[in-house]
């Protein structure tokens, strides 16, 4: 009852033939089951709501959690809004990393973005020390907390979670179906018993970090897996065609 949904997360990659050459590649062809979202970096936006068709979703990659004003190099969600641009990522690990957002502003923005009509994928994940000192739980738990306590039961509806250990992403090192699959299972667990039984049954978890045309598969059979977060792999048409076509 989960639809299976790919997102592909260019960062700060791409160009307008990018846009063009995968929305021509998307476009042709046709994901059944499989929902796909394509995330370019802002100034391309509007090229790409154009490009994709409309069954294709595009994303922004981040956004601000104040409606307009003084923000110089902010992006907020009425001008998303604005271009048909439905949903953004928020709390992804290099927002929170390098440019130091807490759980609480990705929190804020998760809940500002939702009820002001965007759909998120909201990113949670452990970064190494944190996994191997056996704290991939209490940090996942602590990000999802902050989401948590800003939302509604009935605006889950409009998240994704995508759960992204951060040793895993751009380096190469995916998780093993077994390792995504615990996570998953657990966060649907803390889903269940700390919003509902039918927000843990209905919300869909991506695994995102290293996901490739190779892993696609054996991945996504996990029960808990319901789509994937694509960096590098974004970027590349035919790999990401296979990865949307993995289900
Ligand atoms: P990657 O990135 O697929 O290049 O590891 C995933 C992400 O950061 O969303």
């Amino acid at each position: 009852m989960r639809k299976f949904i790919v997102g592909g997360n260019w960062k700060m990659n791409g160009s307008k033939a990018l846009v063009n050459e995968i929305s021509g590649a998307l476009n042709a062809g046709d994901f059944g089951p499989v929902e796909i979202v394509v995330a370019v970096p802002a100034p391309l936006l509007p090229l790409a709501r154009e490009k994709f068709k409309s069954t294709i979703g595009v994303s922004a990659q981040n956004c601000s959690q104040e409606k307009s004003g003084a923000f110089t190099g902010e992006v907020n969600v009425d001008i998303l809004k604005d271009i048909n641009v439905d949903w953004v990522i928020l709390g992804h690990s290099e927002r929170r990393e390098i440019f130091k957002e807490s759980d609480e502003v990705v929190g804020k923005k998760v809940s500002f973005a939702i009820k002001n009509g965007l759909k998120v994928i909201a990113c949670i994940g452990e970064k190494l020390n944190e996994r191997e000192a056996n704290q991939t739980m209490q940090v996942v738990i602590r990000q999802l907390e902050a989401i948590r306590k800003e939302l509604s039961e009935a605006e889950w509806a409009n998240v994704v979670l995508a759960y992204e250990p951060v040793w895993a992403i751009g380096t190469g090192k995916v998780a093993t179906p077994q390792q995504a699959q615990e996570v998953h299972s657990e966060i649907r667990k803390w889903l269940a018993a700390n919003v509902s039984q039918k927000v843990a049954d209905e919300t869909r978890i991506q695994y995102g970090g290293s996901v490739n045309a190779k892993n696609c598969g054996e991945l996504q059979s996990q029960p808990d897996i319901d789509g994937f977060l694509v960096g590098g792999a974004s970027l590349k048409a035919a790999d990401f065609v296979t990865i949307c076509r993995c289900k």
